[in-house]
């Protein structure tokens, strides 16, 4: 599916909330690196698919009625056997009719467990005065204790990307602090580009996340994303 079709889609079924699938099939499009991500929609189909991907995998609940997946017991991570991947989809769905007995679930999302990075989060949201306004910043607990994260309003130029990675506090960290992978800052000036040129190209969005990408010494990737579309009009 192309995006405008992904968004189209969604809106038919009354829906803002892009799936985590949806989200990163259209981030895929705009040419931004993603976690390859398949629905399945039984036990049987989570396990064959994650046998094609490869273990060790992670299977989070794909259901748009619920938005913090791992706060509701909906992702499983480091899935090395066809029996854990089942025993972790019975977990998920027994997690999920508790904590949201209305959701309308789909399945579970399976991907590849991507080796740990240094987590980073890209995110769009739009300001009544300036529009769409790109957040960068490091991920994980960072962001939600120190809010050690930058702006600039979209569309951004290749020095607003190299100036938004530079100025947060935790710079040091990408640049391999004690240990920590040292990261591939370019690349990463590469992705906050893509994301800007996608979200100024498509005014349907309202609101973007990418929340974590991890970032490698020779690239990056998002193992997750949320997308929400503006009201139709
Ligand atoms: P949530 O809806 O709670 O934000 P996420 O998809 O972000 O759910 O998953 C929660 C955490 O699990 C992430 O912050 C990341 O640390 C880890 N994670 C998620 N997907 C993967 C993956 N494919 N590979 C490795 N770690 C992952
Ligand atoms: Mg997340």
């Amino acid at each position: 599916m192309t995006g405008q079709q992904i968004i189209k889609k969604a809106r038919s079924e009354g829906r803002s909330l892009l799936t985590e699938i949806e989200a990163k099939e259209l981030l895929k499009g705009a040419g931004i690196n993603v976690v390859d991500t398949r629905l399945a929609t039984s036990k049987e189909k989570a396990v064959s698919i994650s046998k094609e991907l490869g273990f060790p995998v992670v299977l989070k609940i794909a259901s748009a009625d619920v938005v913090h997946k791992s706060d509701a017991g909906g992702v499983k991570l480091g899935l090395g056997t066809a029996a854990q991947v089942g025993k972790a989809y019975g977990d998920i769905m027994k997690a999920i009719k508790k904590e949201y007995p209305q959701a309308k679930i789909e399945g579970v999302s399976v991907q590849k467990m991507a080796r740990a990075g240094v987590e980073v989060i890209v995110g769009m949201s739009k300001d009544a005065q300036f529009g769409p306004v790109l957040m960068f910043g490091l991920g994980g607990v960072l962001v939600e204790i120190l809010k050690d994260v930058s702006f600039r309003i979209v569309p951004l130029v290749k020095r607003d990307a190299r100036e938004m990675i530079h100025e947060i506090k935790g710079y040091p960290l990408l640049e391999g602090y004690r240990g920590s992978e040292k990261v591939d800052v370019s690349n990463l000036e590469e992705l906050v580009l893509k994301v800007s040129d996608f979200v100024d190209k498509t005014p349907d969005i309202k609101e973007l996340d990418l929340n974590p990408i991890f970032a490698y010494s020779d690239g990056a990737v998002a193992v997750d994303a949320r997308v929400v579309l503006e009201d139709a009009s």
